[in-house]
């Protein structure tokens, strides 16, 4: 059924590569295990890996030619604890290089469409796996969000998209953009899904030091909702011009919505929210360059065939290979990590982080919810942004801060615009407060 899907649908390009024949096979071998009563708790569920995670023995490139050819020679936590659930793998997906854009038009692989209108970007960096689900490509994708890359396109094709806490799921064979912001999350069709998904990646690994060894709650079985929450929504992203009027007035409904059913809606300020995206983008920069450093032509994937001494192959590989989005990451990584602006940019943005991080505690000692949109418009024409990258910045708006604060974050579909787009609603949730999180947005569904 997938792979006929993924056959009708390639104008979409969501995928960069399909494993047809394995796929087959692996369906067959758990219905024999379902057959026996030895079948796994996935068994049966057809995903699609975004391609930024190791799959032993499968291609492996990031969007991007620097890793051309390359093999992942493991398989990435979160990606073998699926696999011994009996999850069928179906393929890698397309998504912006590094996981570095909001609107997939970065992958080396050429742009992703939007299913609901494929003049339109699906959103990014995990693009490729947000189509997949939106148009019935597999079951389930797994993405990754760094600044909302599961949440910012799950909003513009109108799916579930988590990023739960940092260090909640292991990141052992996630390849790099930003390791102190990295977050692998299910984008699924509903949250159930999604909940039994993280349930399984969730907890301790001893591949990666970050990860929490806190216990993983069964959130797949808590997801009554009951009680009354205590909610704050951020004023602007109900009265600002620079928020889309559908996704004003679509929110303010649904705020409205909750208020009538008894819980507290609160209008909040978030004081410092002029200074998250620059935060972001320096912070992520910083750790980009150094991340990224490590493709230097002499390890991984692509070569240059001109270099002539060890400096020149550096260079010309990386020259070649490195998308623009990439190389302009790089160079401003590199630049607010020099010695004469390290602590103009980079110090001063960490200290801004740690505010934010105190702000967002304080809030979180009030209210239980933070409810924002999660984009401020809805997905937009291919190419109409490409020319403006702080045009580009700006559609992570609502996003980024959990991933500046590390706390967990879910999109929600929440009706579309007047031309029928895909508009998300977001619900932030306290440091490790998955169980509540997901049983909200359940409620909400
Ligand atoms: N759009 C953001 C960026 O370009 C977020 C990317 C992500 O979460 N990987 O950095």
């Amino acid at each position: 059924h997938y792979l006929q899907n993924i056959e009708s649908n390639q104008h979409l390009n969501a995928f960069v590569e399909v494993y047809a024949d394995e796929a087959r096979e692996a369906a067959i071998a758990v219905d024999e295990k379902i057959t026996n009563g030895t079948a796994g708790r996935l068994a049966g569920l057809v995903i699609g890996l975004k391609d930024v995670l190791s799959h032993k023995g499968h291609g492996l490139q990031a969007g991007s030619q620097i890793l051309k050819n390359y093999q992942a020679p493991f398989n990435a936590t979160a990606v073998q604890r699926l696999l011994d659930e009996d999850a069928i793998v179906i393929g890698r997906q397309n998504c912006d290089e590094f996981a570095m854009g909001s609107s997939n038009e970065n992958s080396s692989f050429g742009p992703v469409l939007n299913a609901a209108d494929p003049t339109k970007v699906p959103g990014g960096s995990s693009g490729g796996s947000a189509v997949a689900v939106q148009a019935g490509l597999c079951h389930a994708s797994l993405g990754s969000d760094t600044g909302g890359s599961v949440r910012q396109p799950a909003a513009f094709c109108g799916v579930i998209g988590v990023k739960p806490s940092y260090g909640r799921i292991s990141r052992y064979g996630l390849i790099a953009y930003a390791s102190s912001f990295d977050c692998i999350g299910p984008i699924t069709k509903s949250v159930a899904d999604a909940a039994l998904l993280i349930e399984i990646m969730a907890g301790a690994d001893n591949f990666d030091s970050t990860v929490s060894v806190n216990e993983v709650p069964a959130y797949s079985r808590n997801l009554e909702w009951s009680g009354k929450a205590r909610i704050g929504y951020i004023r602007e992203s109900v009265e600002s011009e620079a928020i889309a009027p559908d996704i004003r007035q679509q929110t303010s409904d649904l705020l409205n919505r909750l208020r009538a059913e008894g819980h507290e809606v609160t209008p909040v300020e978030i004081p410092l929210v002029d200074s998250l995206l620059p935060t972001y983008y320096i912070l992520t920069t910083a750790e980009a360059s150094s991340n990224l450093s490590r493709f230097d032509g002499v390890r991984y994937g692509h070569r240059s065939a001109e270099a002539s001494d060890l400096e020149s192959l550096y260079k010309k590989t990386r020259t070649e290979a490195f998308g623009n989005e990439v190389r302009r990451r790089i160079l401003l990584g590199t630049f607010v990590l020099s010695a004469n602006y390290y602590d103009a940019y980079y110090t001063k943005a960490q200290r801004v982080r740690r505010l934010v991080q105190e702000e967002t505690s304080r809030f979180f000692e009030q209210f239980d919810f933070l409810i924002s949109p999660v984009t401020p418009t809805t997905a937009f024409t291919i190419g109409e942004k490409t020319e403006d990258p702080l045009q580009m910045y700006l559609a992570d708006i609502f996003t980024v801060q959990a991933n500046v604060v590390g706390n967990p974050a879910v999109a929600v579909p929440n009706g579309s615009d007047e031309n029928g787009m895909p508009i998300g609603i977001q619900i932030m949730a306290p440091y490790f407060g998955e169980l509540k999180m997901l049983a909200f947005a359940q409620y909400l569904t």
